[in-house]
């Protein structure tokens, strides 16, 4: 007996809504784009890819503006069982360079509108091409702040099992209508955001990127905001972001890099409603989050998803999250050994993120394992120093990190988003703190340098400050 198709097009396509006439992308320009043309434009693609001699498992790569046609282009890979490989907009020829030598991508799209105007050429593909579960669904590089950047594999199953835990676990419908202002080149914007609400079948607000003021119209709209941290903190920033704007919204949610406690706070002050956050990875998509109905905690992440299996490694209450589980990623492309690093001999993944669990499973995390500092022989979290500044006068985000010292090995620095008096600071977390915690050193700077998804961009911080201790 064959086995029914595990294609993750056919599910997405199987929950959109019977009249296809229903809009999908709800466009800045008061367009509409529906779904019945979303459903042919992937079919387009799918045939243009086939007729051109796509097979399944082949590579497509896709570096371009955020538009509809981009998602169709997306679905249409899907459809026609090749890999779809999402590059960053922003990413310069040469880095490039290295992604289609590594991945060898088939065809390399760079211009959707026009692509699938070509395609018209060719029939639609109107079946998909069968896949298994465990096939290969996407290959998403990681945004790897040392050394090469590594593939990870995503499968039709492992993309599937996530989209139905997230759609059931924040409690999607057809009513809804979602924000969407987020890349497509990450899984936040192309997973999580776009799956959801394909699986309600519901529109989306599609915003080609974050600005306030299409982001404040749209909420006019939507019912369910998705975002990372630093979207809540500029729209705290504007002053038309106000408890009636957001009246319509029934869940904001974050995830990407950690909502900082102040920010969980204003945003509830001023709005009336608790940001929902959750955390995951390229490499398992969403891993835990915070209870649609239940408590939201400023600081934790909430509760592993169904069927995670989620582990602190290391015999420590706080140590390296390990999972296991259907959305966890099968592997790097082409680097079998650094996979093999990376999962336990009973199949976890070992995240890279430190973190601890309670007694119910709700989880917090502390970092990544790589920004630990080990000053003068202990361990120095930075999260644990980075809560007790952020709550100083005059700071409005710090970042913590280690830098070499003659005597201590690494130096604890605090780099302050803000003003202040760098004794005062330095003071205060020693009174707070254990004094090997406390920074040394205290710089002040405009902004912190932060990536397309809003992650403190710690390694770069690390280089800028290196030889801070030398004199
Ligand atoms: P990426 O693979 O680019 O999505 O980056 C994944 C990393 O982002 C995770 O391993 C975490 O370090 C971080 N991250 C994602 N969500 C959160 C969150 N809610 N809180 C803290 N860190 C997060």
């Amino acid at each position: 007996m064959p086995q029914a198709s595990a294609n993750l097009y056919d599910l997405l396509a199987s929950r959109f809504p019977a009249d296809r006439s229903r809009p999908c992308f709800l466009l800045s320009d008061g367009g509409e784009i529906s779904y019945g043309a979303l459903e042919a434009g992937a079919a387009q693609v799918a045939g243009r890819l086939v007729a051109e001699g796509v097979q399944a498992g082949d590579r497509v790569a896709l570096q371009a503006d955020k538009s509809a046609e981009a998602i169709m282009i997306y679905l249409g890979v899907l459809k026609a069982g090749a890999v779809f490989l999402p590059l960053n907009s922003a990413y310069t020829p040469s880095e490039v360079d290295y992604f289609l030598q590594d991945a060898e991508p088939k065809v390399f799209v760079t211009d959707p509108p026009a692509w699938i105007a070509e395609a018209a050429a060719f029939a639609p593909l109107e079946t998909s091409v069968p896949r298994a579960g465990g096939d290969l669904a996407s290959l998403i590089y990681t945004s790897g702040t040392t050394g090469r950047s590594k593939g990870a594999i995503l499968s039709h199953g492992n993309l599937a099992e996530n989209a139905l835990a997230l759609h059931s676990a924040w409690g999607f419908t057809s009513d809804d209508v979602l924000l969407h202002a987020l890349p497509i080149f990450h899984v936040h914007g192309l997973f999580v955001a776009l799956h959801c609400a394909l699986l309600s079948g519901c529109p989306m607000v599609w915003l080609p990127k974050f600005a306030d003021a299409e982001v404040l119209a749209g909420l006019d709209r939507a019912t369910v905001m998705m975002g990372v941290p630093t979207f809540y903190t500029r729209l705290l920033t504007n002053p038309g972001f106000t408890r009636e704007k957001a009246d319509g919204v029934r869940l904001f949610i974050s995830g990407s890099a950690p909502l900082l406690p102040s920010t969980f706070a204003e945003f509830e002050a001023r709005i009336g409603q608790r940001i929902l956050e959750r955390y995951g990875m390229s490499e398992a998509v969403i891993i835990t989050t915070n209870p649609l109905r239940g408590e939201r905690i400023a600081g934790s992440v909430g509760y592993p998803l169904p069927g995670v299996e989620l582990r602190i490694g290391g015999g420590e209450e706080t140590g390296v999250i390990q999972i296991r589980g259907p959305s966890v990623f099968s592997g790097y492309w082409r680097m079998p050994e650094k996979t093999a690093e990376e999962f336990t001999a009973d199949g976890f993944f070992i995240t890279g993120d430190v973190g601890r669990q309670d007694p119910d499973g709700r989880v917090w995390i502390s970092g990544r394992a790589k920004d630990l500092i080990i000053s003068g022989g202990y361990n120095v979290y930075p999260k644990e120093v980075e809560l007790v500044l952020d709550e100083l006068p005059g700071v409005v985000e710090s970042a913590i990190i280690g830098v070499p010292h003659r005597d201590f090995g690494e130096g604890v620095v605090a780099v302050v988003m803000g003003q202040g008096d760098e004794a005062a600071i330095i003071a205060e977390a020693r009174r707070q703190l254990a004094a090997y915690k406390a920074p040394k050193r205290v710089v002040f700077v405009d902004d912190l340098p932060r990536n397309a998804m809003g992650k403190v961009q710690k390694n770069l911080l690390r280089e800028r400050y290196e030889r801070l201790f030398e004199d």
